[in-house]
């Protein structure tokens, strides 16, 4: 039965007062609904301010309720556009996508929406994903060096069919594709790499590995779990192994952008672009002590496409390393982005939520694919697509000086 508005004063009251827990108005209320609207009756009375904009009644919230937020107080608003439409060549996605884009950054989807006219006359871009494999990397530890160069040298190896049974069993689309063991002192790391289907894969790599870890201690005397997160994963930080490696997707896009379409849409030529590239993504990276990132903005494309897609945001960090490479053919453009570490997925995390399960659908790769694993790695062809996109209207804009410009009119909405 549903509670009247005083009902609900009552109990937001005694939130305020802190008689109750903020996490346990869910005792109180009768369903994820009312939950959220005591709870951000209680945040006003405690911070002294109407939370209007945040009350977003079309929201179900029982659909994110265990999920994907606790403490849930309403949804934050973000703008979200569309890029393209872009024309992309993959091996798995042939045709042309309209890029949903969640931004507050003012030029941002124009600027990619140039990059992906230039693409489109050109051709469009060809797209392939060239590794694919999800990552947990635990740590155990020993009682020397000597033990843990024969877990990894001798039992490792003797035991992995076992480990493999182990850890499948409690998934039914995950498949451990291998293990990359590393020894430092007495401790061990080992990179657990799962084939995830169409998830982004980290909380099934996660289960499994957890499941593979108990069998490893139960059958090899002396070895301890220290955490089955041992950052040699790595997740949500930068790292050396991911980009070496590869973490979720490893995805190379590529275009040749035209004399004729560099000069009418770009205003610039290939020399100056891969000038500005070679100066600023290659010495200037190198000049400032870059590790992985030796491009202009993969982030700003990453960033928007996740948010507006449900994909885990803080994965941005890993996700936008990576590479732009140009090359002057001709009077032509060569020009290619390597997403060496792109973690995403089209089902699970916050891909089904409504809005976010929508903007997949712009694209066709909502849910399941057939056979399954297709859908992620569409998706994975029109991202690193629409990432070298940006790459290219960036880059040709810094060439012609125009950036200033472009963000004064569109960023600030000041007239030139
Ligand atoms: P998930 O929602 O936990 O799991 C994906 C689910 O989808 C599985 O139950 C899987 O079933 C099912 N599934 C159905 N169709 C599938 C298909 N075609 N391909 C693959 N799976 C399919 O999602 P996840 O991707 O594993 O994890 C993502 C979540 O992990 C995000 O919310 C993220 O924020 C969070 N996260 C967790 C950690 C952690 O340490 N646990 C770290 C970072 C992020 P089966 O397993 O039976 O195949």
């Amino acid at each position: 039965m549903l509670m009247d508005e005083s009902e609900k004063d009552k109990v937001a009251e005694e939130v305020a007062n802190g008689s109750i827990p903020i996490h346990q108005i869910e005792k109180f209320a009768p369903d994820a609904n009312e939950e959220v609207e005591i709870r951000r009756l209680a945040v006003a009375k405690v911070c002294k301010i109407k939370l209007g904009s945040l009350a977003s009644k079309e929201t179900d919230y029982s659909l994110l309720k265990g999920k994907n937020a606790e403490n849930v107080i309403g949804m934050v608003r973000v703008p979200l556009g569309v890029a393209g439409p872009l024309k992309v060549n993959g091996a798995e996605f042939i045709g042309d996508a309209l890029v949903p884009m969640a931004t507050t950054e003012g030029a941002l989807i124009a600027s990619v929406s140039r990059g992906m006219k230039a693409i489109n006359l050109s051709g469009g871009a060809i797209s392939r994903v060239i590794e694919d494999g999800m990552t947990r990397g635990p740590v155990f530890e020993l009682n020397s060096v000597v033990d843990a160069q024969r877990f990894v040298k001798e039992w490792l190896p003797k035991n992995l069919d076992n480990i493999k049974a182990v850890a499948q069993g409690t998934t039914s689309h995950g498949r451990l594709k291998g293990i990359k063991p590393k020894i430092q002192g007495n401790n061990v790391f080992l990179r657990f790499t799962y084939d995830t289907g169409d998830a982004m894969g980290m909380n099934m790599s996660t289960i499994a590995t957890e499941a593979a870890c108990r069998y490893i201690e139960d059958n090899f005397e002396g070895i301890s779990l220290v955490a089955v997160s041992g950052n040699f994963c790595s997740d949500k930080k930068q790292s050396l192994v991911n980009a070496l490696e590869g973490r979720g997707k490893s995805v190379v896009a590529e275009a040749v952008i035209g004399e004729r379409v560099l000069a009418e849409v770009l205003k610039t030529k290939a020399a100056a672009v891969n000038n500005v590239n070679y100066k600023k993504n290659w010495i200037g990276s190198a000049t400032a002590g870059a590790l992985t990132q030796f491009n202009a903005h993969f982030a700003n494309s990453i960033a928007a496409i996740f948010l507006a897609t449900g994909q885990d945001i803080a994965q941005v960090v890993e996700s936008s390393s990576g590479y732009t490479i140009t090359e002057v053919r001709g009077n032509d453009l060569y020009i290619s982005v390597t997403l060496p570490s792109l973690e995403i997925g089209t089902v699970g995390g916050g891909t089904g939520l409504p809005t976010q399960g929508e903007a997949l659908s712009i694209m066709d790769v909502f849910g399941s694919g057939n056979p399954p694993g297709s859908n992620s790695r569409k998706f994975a062809e029109i991202i690193a697509a629409a990432v070298l996109a940006g790459e290219l209207n960036l880059l040709a804009a810094l060439a012609t000086r125009d950036l200033g410009k472009a963000h004064s009119k569109l960023g600030r909405n000041k007239k030139q």
